[in-house]
């Protein structure tokens, strides 16, 4: 699970950090007119797809996609590499033609239109700026294709260097500058003329796992500031759950789950969404025609459900965290175990547990819960398990429980 965005401690922004500066709420409500012109009160949907499909060849890229991104939400699609995320994306921009399906950009629908006239802004994992052109003229060469008057095209630029937080870099050359200010200059280059959606494949895919902590912590506060429509693509279960208002899970080439972060993660539908939106510890079991799931090789039932139902194997998935620590049976359903081996890892401690079949199950607790237990490797121990997610194993989108 992530953490809470952590603030970013203002530093020389020659080194390359991130200054964080506050923005008033009037020069937050300009910047967001300014950026997308919106009408005060306009109700459209930002980003609607419709049954979107696309082949490469015989190979079926993209299957039945349908979702909508609200205006002036951020979104991450996530999914594993070749799920079909950039393809998505680039159809949304025109870039790739789908066999079927519609794309709606705020209510008009650009399936036919051109990808200059769609008003899409895009920015890649690969840094795409102009290498012999300045930071300055980076970002207004969307407005110069568009022959905007000069002066407007100043102001405009020195706007957003202000917004990307560049503004003493206007005179730098792209190799001047650190990967993090590369992907902030195309950013910025991206909004300029005002993009009706803004579209990021990936852009900090290339960066440094620190540069890309703050990058992330820096988008969502930009996007606070300007509510542009966006759709973030991600593989990263972390990045799209700290930057995301919703996120959509992709899996080979189909939508598997979408809403909330949270509420994804506290009510997975599949086995594919519960294994990729954190670490979890999995159990083959069985429920059986009684209604109750019991785990291979552990005499204490898992769970029991309201009634009897279909029975068959079922895999258990528990988090974690979702798993306490006793040395007593305690009545609740409860498996024995031994402790395998103890890391601390700063405030917690991850504790794993070998059960009598020789299953592993890793534990996280508190480091004062730890402490309190006085845990050694070695020692038997008692796991009750607080959530458990249950799928037919051979059907692993049917939940169980
Ligand atoms: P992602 O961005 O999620 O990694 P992509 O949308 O790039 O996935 O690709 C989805 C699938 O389509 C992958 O299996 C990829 O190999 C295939 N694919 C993507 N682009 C092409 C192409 N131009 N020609 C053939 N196959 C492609
Ligand atoms: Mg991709």
């Amino acid at each position: 699970m992530t953490g809470p965005l952590e603030a970013i401690s203002p530093r020389d922004p020659a080194h390359g950090a991130l200054p964080v500066t506050a923005m008033s709420s009037d020069r937050v409500a300009g910047f967001s007119r300014w950026l997308t012109k919106r009408p005060i009160g306009e109700k459209t949907v930002g980003i609607v797809v419709r049954s979107l499909s696309k082949k490469y060849g015989t190979f079926q890229a993209v299957k039945d996609v349908s979702f909508e991104v609200p205006t002036g939400q951020l979104v991450a699609l996530l999914g594993p590499s070749g799920s079909g995320k950039s393809t998505i994306l680039r159809i949304i921009a025109g870039l790739e033609r789908a066999e079927n399906g519609v794309v709606e950009l705020t209510g008009e629908d650009a399936t036919a239109i051109p990808t200059q006239n769609r008003g899409v802004g895009f920015v890649f994992q690969h840094f795409a700026l102009f290498r012999h052109m300045t930071v300055r003229d980076n970002i207004a060469f969307g407005l110069k294709v568009r022959k905007l008057p000069k002066t407007e095209i100043k102001a405009r630029v020195d706007e957003l260097l202000e917004l990307v937080q560049l503004s003493g870099y206007a005179h730098r050359y792209p190799t001047q500058l650190s990967g993090g200010q590369r992907q902030r200059v195309a950013l910025a280059r991206a909004l300029a003329p005002r993009p009706k959606v803004l579209l990021l494949d990936e852009p900090f895919g290339a960066l440094d796992a620190k540069v890309r902590d703050e990058l992330r912590t820096w988008l969502r506060r930009l996007h606070d500031e300007v509510h542009v429509t966006s759709l973030f693509v991600t593989h990263d279960q972390q990045e799209a759950f700290e930057v995301a208002d919703q996120v959509i899970v992709l899996n080979y080439g189909r939508v598997e789950q979408m809403g909330p972060p949270q509420e994804l993660y506290e009510n997975p539908r599949s086995a594919f969404v519960t294994e990729f939106l954190g670490s979890v510890n999995v159990l083959k079991g069985r429920l059986d025609s009684g209604g109750t799931v019991v785990a291979a090789g552990l005499p204490e039932p898992a769970v029991h459900l309201q009634g009897p139902g279909e029975n068959g194997p079922v895999s258990i998935y528990v988090r974690p965290h979702d798993v306490e620590l006793t040395h007593h049976r305690n009545g609740a359903p409860t498996w024995e175990g031994r402790i395998s081996r103890i890391t601390p890892l700063g405030g917690f401690v991850r504790v794993e547990v070998v059960l009598p079949d020789r299953t592993d199950v890793r534990v996280q607790i508190t480091r004062d819960r730890f402490n309190e237990l006085e845990l050694n490797t070695g020692e038997p121990i008692f796991l009750v398990p607080k959530d458990l997610k249950v799928f037919f194993e051979n059907e692993p989108n049917s939940y169980v429980i």
